[in-house]
């Protein structure tokens, strides 16, 4: 390994060359440095411009960071940020090293998110949260609907009071969806950003230099191949997002709708009444509130509108 990519200690020396040449061959990236007062390496942040631009203008308002150790002889925590795409891919944002997992060295690449990403309206930023396996947990932190949120918390708070409390303190607006002051859409675990530190498994174990070249490698190849993808699509949507709706669609079709005044419609769904108002964009089952995406009981509203064959056309390829 040394033979090939050099020797750890040597690969710092090249940093503030390498970050030159990176920044000159893309113009716009955000590039950190931070060393102490003996000159040694502290703390590095790193935001390509392929990154940056994308996420002011084309992506939800939702960053996922994580923190994991760098292998080998490497010490240190390689910080990611990513946001997902359209079609619910990883979208790397940023990367970034420090020396342990601490408030400083957090503070430090947050700080630098922020400057490269600034701070969108309704941003939010999910950090290594993991909802674990408690059943009640999970029913309580993916509940769409109050009633549902409240019933699993009830149930944990007479099962088990101090995790009740705790997650309480922490405050359920940060882990669950219901509970969250802005559309989390269909993110709700650090899964994103863990999937994108597994990628970059093998990078985490080369010198400094060479495992940024490699994680820049791959961020290149992702962005190329999905360029390629949507070059040779002439749909609306991406394919996720049209499986998605087509899914919800098929459901629809076993719901009764029935207009109740100007936009809006009592739904029947599987002995359930769902009340949807189509101008406002909103369900009371809540999915399609905080998802962004129409539900199926708002799909089944819409068939009952004169626009509906338009809308088809237009988003689901004329699937009736
Ligand atoms: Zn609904």
């Amino acid at each position: 390994m040394e033979m090939i990519y050099g020797r750890v200690d040597d690969s710092f020396l090249l940093l503030p060359r390498y970050l030159y040449a990176l920044r000159e061959a893309n113009p716009g990236t955000l590039i950190g440095l931070e060393v102490d007062i003996d000159c040694r390496f502290k703390h590095l942040f790193v935001a390509l411009a392929a990154s940056i631009s994308p996420f002011y203008f084309h992506l939800r308002p939702v960053i996922v960071v994580d923190g994991t150790h760098l292998k080998g002889k490497n010490s240190g925590i390689l910080f990611v940020a990513v946001a997902k795409d359209g079609n619910e891919a990883v979208f790397p944002l940023a990367i970034g090293v420090g020396p342990i997992e601490n408030d400083e060295s957090w503070k430090w690449f947050m700080s630098h998110l922020r400057q490269a990403f600034g701070e969108p309206e309704n941003l939010l930023i999910i950090k290594g949260y993991r909802p674990g396996v408690a059943e009640l947990l999970c029913q309580a932190a993916y509940a769409y609907e109050q009633s549902n949120y409240t019933r699993a918390m009830s149930a944990m708070a007479a099962l088990k009071p101090k995790a009740y409390e705790k997650l309480l303190r922490v405050g359920p607006e940060k882990w669950a969806r219901s509970q969250c002051p802005v559309s989390r859409y269909s993110f709700l675990t650090s899964n994103a950003a863990k999937s994108f530190n597994a990628r970059l498994l093998w990078a985490r174990c080369l010198p400094i230099c060479s495992m940024l070249e490699a994680i820049r490698l791959v961020i290149e190849q992702w962005f190329n191949d999905r360029l390629a993808a949507a070059q040779e699509s002439d749909e609306n949507l991406t394919p996720e997002a049209k499986q998605k709706l087509s899914a919800e669609l098929v459901k629809s079709r076993r719901y009764t709708a029935k207009r109740t005044t100007e936009g809006k419609y009592r739904i029947r769904a599987s002995g359930r009444h769902y009340m949807v108002d189509l101008q406002e964009q909103s369900c009371e089952c809540n999915e399609f509130d905080l998802d962004q995406m129409p539900c199926s009981h708002a799909i089944a509203a819409m068939r009952r509108t004169s626009q509906w064959r338009i809308t088809c056309t237009l988003t689901t390829g004329a699937v009736h």
